[in-house]
């Protein structure tokens, strides 16, 4: 029977996977894409905040074709508290998520990178005397299922990665429920909302984001049920729609493009982390083949904000370049340097941000206001605008850390959090 062979196919055309195929393809390595859906880029299950600078990680020439409009700033809601920060230059955008997955697949296609879409990977396995691992599919045109051999097989195939499990890489063990619609809001200056709060959205926070000039926003909510008291998150967003005090009151009623979906809680990532516990895995070796993980399959993603686009786009685009260098040498070796480079650039980050999310699941509203009451002292707030990175969120809040009125505060808390756990 005639076989498809490449050197490195991709499971899943979202950002992580199409930079990975991407910087697969420019290194030399044959690649191929496997989408099930029928579009890159569809369904979208993204508020589509993103950073100036996951702009830029795109490489997409033409930002135009995907950006809604440039976010302003922020305003955050506790429960008597309004704190608001103004970005002093360009450092956010709310963009259109089908459309950018679609420019970045394009951009893996100029560099040789084939697709396929409307096929859904149902294993991978290295079979019997075989060197290459056996990719089956089962795809809408082919009737049936179908074969595909690759040498790496990157699982870029999202939260619930079924080449995760078939790798027996199971790298996240707890998720966020979320849930978004958008709707006629009252828009005020491209400032992205954000709200806190038990009954808000526990364990996690609610948004409006803008998307331009037509007073259209993004409203949505994750919870982490862990520490809610209801699983669905849809409760809570009819709840907001029809009662938060901010919230009621802008929302005008329509909705469109309603959206749920779940986001990882990474586990063991940073230094020390495989002391207290289960250290990630990203990668397995089979002599000859290797299986590698990376974006949400991988729960590279900010714990903080639950962005998971920036991280799985640079760790795309580390895993596609070393998943080459392995076919073209053809020492599987390499790959562990995928672990290494990763969490060297991002493990750190989410570490911290693992603490930061655990600390905000306790927290009571009270203490939210307090927390922003600080904040919104001028010193402070100056610091935020000044340093405030969405992307690498750590660097205020270890500034805020130390502000001593926080320090009790916060001490108290993780207390509370290590006799909830
Ligand atoms: C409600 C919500 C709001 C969010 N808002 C933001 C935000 O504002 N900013 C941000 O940075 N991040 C946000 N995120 C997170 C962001 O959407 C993800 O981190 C990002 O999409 C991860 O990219 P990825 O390429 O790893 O996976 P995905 O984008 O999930 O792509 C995985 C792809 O794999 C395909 N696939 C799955 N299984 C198979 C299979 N067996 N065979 C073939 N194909 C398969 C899927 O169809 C999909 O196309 C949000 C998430 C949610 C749920």
């Amino acid at each position: 029977m005639f076989m498809l062979e490449y050197d490195v196919v991709v499971v899943g055309g979202g950002p992580a996977g199409c930079m990975a195929a991407k910087y697969a393809a420019k290194e030399g390595a044959s690649t191929l894409i496997i989408e099930e859906d029928a579009e890159i880029g569809e369904p979208v299950q993204c508020a589509g905040l993103i950073s100036k600078r996951a702009v830029e990680e795109s490489e997409i020439s033409d930002s135009k074709s995907f950006i809604n409009c440039e976010i302003k700033g922020a305003v955050v809601h506790s429960h008597s508290y309004e704190l608001r920060v103004e970005s002093p230059d360009k450092r956010a955008f709310a963009i259109r998520r089908d459309i950018f997955d679609k420019e970045l697949a394009k951009e893996a296609q100029k560099e040789g990178a084939d697709i396929i879409l409307r096929s859904k990977v149902k294993s991978v396995k290295k079979r019997e005397g075989e060197t290459k691992l056996t990719i089956t599919i089962a795809t809408a045109t082919a009737n049936g299922e179908k074969e595909i051999r690759a040498s790496v097989v990157i699982g870029a195939d999202g939260v619930k990665s079924a080449v995760a499990k078939m790798a027996g890489l199971n790298v996240a063990k707890n998720y966020l429920n979320c849930v978004q619609i958008e709707g006629e809001y009252e828009t005020e200056e491209a400032f992205a909302e954000i709200f806190v709060g038990k009954n808000i959205a526990p364990g996690f926070f609610a948004w409006a984001i803008p998307l331009g000039a037509e007073n259209i926003a993004r409203i949505g909510l994750c919870i982490d049920k862990r520490f809610s008291s209801h699983p669905n998150p849809l409760l809570f967003l009819k709840r907001n729609l029809a009662e938060h005090p901010v919230i009621a009151k802008k929302y005008k009623g329509t909705r469109s493009n309603i959206t749920a979906g779940t986001i990882p809680i990474p586990v063991g990532v940073g230094t020390g982390a495989g002391l207290r516990g289960r250290r990630q895995k990203t990668v397995k070796i089979d002599k000859e083949a290797g299986i590698m993980l990376v974006g949400d399959a991988a729960a590279q993603v900010k714990p903080v904000t639950g962005g998971g686009v920036y991280y799985g786009m640079k760790c795309g685009k580390i895993a596609g370049e070393i998943a080459a260098k392995a076919c073209l040498t053809g020492d599987m070796k390499v790959l562990n340097s995928y672990e290494r480079r990763w969490q060297k650039e991002i493990g750190k980050e989410i570490a911290f941000g693992l603490k930061v999310h655990r600390l905000r699941c306790v927290i009571s509203d009270k203490d939210f206001d307090t927390i922003f009451h600080t904040l919104s002292e001028e010193k402070v707030l100056q610091h935020i605008k000044g340093k405030g990175d969405m992307d690498y969120p750590s660097v205020v809040f270890r500034e805020f850390l130390k502000h001593p009125r926080l320090i009790k505060l916060m001490a108290r808390n993780i207390l509370k959090y290590l006799y909830t756990k």
